[in-house]
């Protein structure tokens, strides 16, 4: 399986980590488009949010509660924006689960 995210997991391709438990990995994005874009992964191999099972339930939880100790890690009390994109007609590239956080400054229109 070729997959750059799990590389990453492995510690065979280079990132900026800023927050690891046994479960969820985040990093900061190569091509960030916030003064804060980081990438919040499942170490699980899970191509989407579409591929989710019952049992990776918990780990969508866990993702979001890593948000929380980014958020006073990364100074982002004041908010941020949690953004998935799942699939084809959403432009997700990399094929392994990822929600996008980003902060830093106030963000300009919202899609929803
Ligand atoms: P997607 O388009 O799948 O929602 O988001 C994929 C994200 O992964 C993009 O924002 C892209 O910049 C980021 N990305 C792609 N390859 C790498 C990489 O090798 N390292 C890091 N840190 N981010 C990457
Ligand atoms: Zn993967």
């Amino acid at each position: 399986m070729d997959c750059i995210f799990c590389e990453i997991i492995k510690g065979n391709i280079p990132s900026t980590k800023v927050y690891e438990d046994d479960h969820v990995v985040a990093f900061n994005d190569l091509n960030p488009q916030m003064p804060v874009h980081v990438l919040i992964v499942p170490k699980k191999h899970i191509a989407s949010a579409y591929d989710l099972t019952e049992q990776d339930a918990d780990l969508v939880g866990r993702a979001f509660l890593a948000s929380k100790v980014i958020a006073d890690k990364l100074g982002l009390q004041n908010g941020y924006r949690i953004i998935n994109n799942c699939g084809e007609d959403a432009g997700q590239t990399v094929k392994h689960i990822h929600f996008h956080m980003l902060g830093g400054k106030t963000m300009g229109e919202k899609i929803i």
